[in-house]
């Protein structure tokens, strides 16, 4: 016998990463005994701990197996060995979680596995059509834990006693349900209640599931409970019902989510490419926006937009509604900017005509996460709102300043904040706008959970130099140390945090507002930006506009206010026109903006596409359809170019020829030419920009951030002719380009201070 091959060994195994709550345990149970194998597993902290005690050999196929076939939903970032001293073993076994101070990864919520799905339709088998079905690789976690580690009795699934057969698969190593926290049945519950608002009779299990489809069928809307909150749920064809939806969620004017069945179904909506098919059936489940094919939906649901935001269920009970009721509006159970409904209580009280009744259950939801929302752009995955099935896993920052910790809080517009511990930075679920009070209640309470769950005491905090966000009062009134970063600064951050950036880099921030350093409204920037630090090279030029919430809304005024600064009087037709340049003239209530939202606001309006925002950014999405089109069409784009003007050592750009442009051939060229024609010239700008700074201080990198950048035609044009003239070229992947990406950028300042 090989005398190496005998010789035992012991080591211990540190394996990070999304590694609890994913059946990891069971799954190195497993292989452990699949190879004779001694020792123990357990949670530790977020950490999954193994101690085994083998021959060499055995031990690197042991290796090998847990690095090749970890189960569905976990994530392996890291995996640390070290020999230690020998010790006693009577087999392999999974013991009690322990503690310790490395920060925890807590998993996200993951969508209903494809084994779980088919034993949803299996006659004979007990969970037969039960909405609750789940396994050690799928079903609720960041929204049902209250402690760590995650443990049954640290979840609200505690609630509910296991039965007899459901500890029998828990407790069997072979069964996919060994260690299932989420594990459940008819017998053990959570059950289904159906509740019509009217009467105190409540329908449960079969009887609540056909009452609720029955509505939804003839054209009613209810409220669906998921897993980080509730949805209004209804069908998107019937137009009078869509209305009462907007009528119930405070004339919400966005366009709502569809759920789909399948992404066959999705196809006879909305073209789908392999990627997006890819997203659509991701761990996060999010809603993705698609290209809209045909208008067979009703005209409400979708607001005349080109995408359609469609998704696949990502619970049973959705898996089950979906395939009885068709293709479903399901949108956040929310009224009027307030946060998504997540406990019962709220959900009952709330009496309205427009709601037909409550589908739920008794499991208590934690913590209330949205849906996500993704599209594919450069052929890449990108984020548009992180939530549900991303938080809280975090984006990986790594720093030599392992001590440090962070809060940072973001911005209050798509407000999330960050949390930073030892090379993770973990971004919040989106919140929502914080000039909401019972948003800021949730976004405050949420940081004090998150503190907690991650064990992070903060030494300093960050957040924006805007005197008046409720987010940087917040961080002011914490007492530690705070740094204030300028709000474009912390767009182009988040890019140089996620891609690991160091040098210099040309930092591109275009997006509706954010507080300048000179008190002035940004929003149209070249920053050169490397480590903490950042120096303006270029922006918009500042245009006078009529300040005021009403005008960030009114596209047609900030139209006004672009021609008259551009000398285009006698194109205005506005009948506002003569008070408007009287209160431009005496200064009243005017603010200087260099901000790139509202230019293609008033691009926008003076194209005669949409005079008014009544979501954030609807006017900037309308300019971009019309592009869209003529892309399609094969429209040829309208030559026109902006001004660059240098001055000292910054840059201004001037919109003014583009204006000129623009009222010449109002009525004579089309309007899809125009619009293409202008997003090319904000690429062009953007290229010529990006020549003269490299050319002037040699720096070859680009990172572009802010919300107009979630406009598909202008950014993939931009990276087309930056790459094609050599510049390297990046953007957010993992928190998206708009206001979401601020808490991770301010939190790589905080790290390079
Ligand atoms: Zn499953
Ligand atoms: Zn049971
Ligand atoms: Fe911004």
């Amino acid at each position: 016998m090989d005398k190496r091959k005998s010789k035992s060994i012991t080591k211990k195994i540190t394996v990070s990463g999304i590694v609890q709550g994913v059946g990891f345990r069971p799954f190195v149970y497993n292989i452990a005994k699949k190879h004779g194998i001694l020792g123990t597993v357990r949670n530790i902290g977020g950490l999954v701990e193994i101690i085994l005690q083998s021959s060499e050999e055995k031990y690197n196929d042991f290796l090998q197996d847990l690095k090749t076939n970890a189960p569905i939903g976990s994530e392996i970032t890291g995996i640390e060995t070290e020999n230690i001293n020998e010790r006693k073993f009577d087999g392999f076994r999974i013991i009690e979680s322990g503690n310790d101070e490395e920060i925890s990864i807590i998993p996200p919520d993951l969508p209903v596995c494809e084994s779980c799905e088919r034993e949803l339709f299996i006659g004979t088998d007990r969970r037969f059509l039960n909405p609750f079905i789940s396994c050690m690789s799928c079903g609720a976690r960041y929204t049902i834990i209250e402690e760590l580690p995650y443990d049954r009795h640290n979840t609200t699934m505690r609630d509910f006693d296991m039965c007899p057969s459901c500890r029998e698969e828990y407790t069997s190593p072979k069964n996919r349900r060994f260690h299932a926290q989420t594990i459940s049945c008819y017998d053990c519950g959570p059950y289904l209640i159906f509740n019509n608002l009217t009467d105190a009779n409540e329908l449960t299990e079969k009887d609540a599931f056909e009452e609720a489809a029955k509505i939804i069928e003839s054209g009613g809307i209810i409220a669906v409970k998921g897993i980080g909150g509730y949805h209004f749920a209804c069908s998107p064809f019937l137009e009078d019902t869509v209305l009462k939806l907007r009528e119930l969620k405070g004339r919400e004017a966005k366009p709502f989510a569809i759920m789909f069945e399948s992404v066959d179904s999705i196809r006879e909506y909305c073209i789908v490419s392999e990627k997006e098919e890819e997203l659509l059936k991701s761990k996060a489940r999010p809603i993705v926006l698609l290209y809209l094919k045909n208008d067979s939906m009703a005209p409400s649901a979708c607001q005349g937009s080109i995408y359609c935001g469609a998704f696949l269920p990502y619970t049973p009970l959705q898996v089950l509604l979906i395939k009885r009721c068709g293709p479903l509006i399901m949108t956040s159970a929310n009224i009027s900017n307030k946060p998504i409904i997540k406990d019962n209580q709220e959900m009952l009280s709330l009496k309205s005509p427009l709601l037909n009744g409550v589908l739920y259950n008794k499991r208590r939801i934690v913590r209330s996460v949205d849906d996500s929302v993704s599209k594919v752009m450069d052929s890449t995955p990108q984020l548009i709102r992180r939530s549900r099935g991303h938080v809280p896993y975090p984006v990986f920052c790594p720093n030599d300043k392992k001590e440090l910790q962070i809060f940072a809080a973001g911005g209050d517009l798509k407000a999330s904040f960050c949390l930073y511990k030892n090379g993770n930075a973990v971004m919040s679920q989106y919140f929502g706008d914080l000039e909401e009070r019972t948003v800021l209640e949730r976004y405050k309470a949420s940081v004090k959970d998150l503190c907690h769950m991650l064990k992070i005491t903060p030494d300093i905090a960050v957040c924006d130099m805007h005197p008046n966000y409720h987010s940087s009062k917040f961080a002011e009134s914490l007492g530690i140390p705070l740094i204030y970063v300028q709000h474009h600064h912390a767009h182009i951050a988040s890019v140089m945090a996620e891609h690991h950036l160091d040098g210099q880099v040309i930092g591109v921030a275009f997006d509706g507002t954010g507080y300048g350093t000179d008190g002035q409204i940004w929003g149209g920037e070249f920053l050169v930006c490397e480590g903490a630090e950042f120096k303006r090279a270029a922006h918009l030029r500042y245009t006078p506009i009529l300040g005021g919430d009403a005008s960030m809304r009114d596209a047609a005024k900030t139209a006004v206010c672009f021609l008259l600064s551009s000398n285009l009087d006698k194109y205005i037709k506005d009948e506002r026109k003569d008070i408007i340049k009287a209160a431009l003239k005496n200064n009243i209530n005017t603010v200087l903006t260099s901000s790139m939202g509202r230019l293609f606001d008033a691009v926008s309006s003076l194209l005669g596409i949409r005079h008014e925002n009544s979501y954030e950014g609807e006017c900037a999405a309308m300019l971009e359809k019309e592009a869209v089109l003529a892309l399609r069409k094969g429209t040829e784009p309208k030559n026109m170019a902006f001004e660059i003007k240098q001055k000292s050592d910054l840059i201004e750009i001037d919109p003014k020829p583009v204006f000129e442009s623009l009222c010449h051939h109002r009525y004579s060229a089309g309007i899809g030419s125009l619009a293409l024609g202008f997003h090319y010239a904000v690429a062009d700008m953007i290229l010529e920009v990006c020549e003269i700074i490299r050319k002037e201080q040699n720096i070859n990198t680009v990172a572009l951030s802010g919300g107009v950048f979630q406009n598909t035609v202008l950014m993939e044009r931009a990276l087309k002719i930056l790459r094609d003239k050599h510049f390297k070229v990046y953007y957010n992947v993992s928190v998206p380009p708009n206001d979401g990406s601020i808490g991770l950028g301010q939190t790589f300042i905080g790290l390079e201070r």
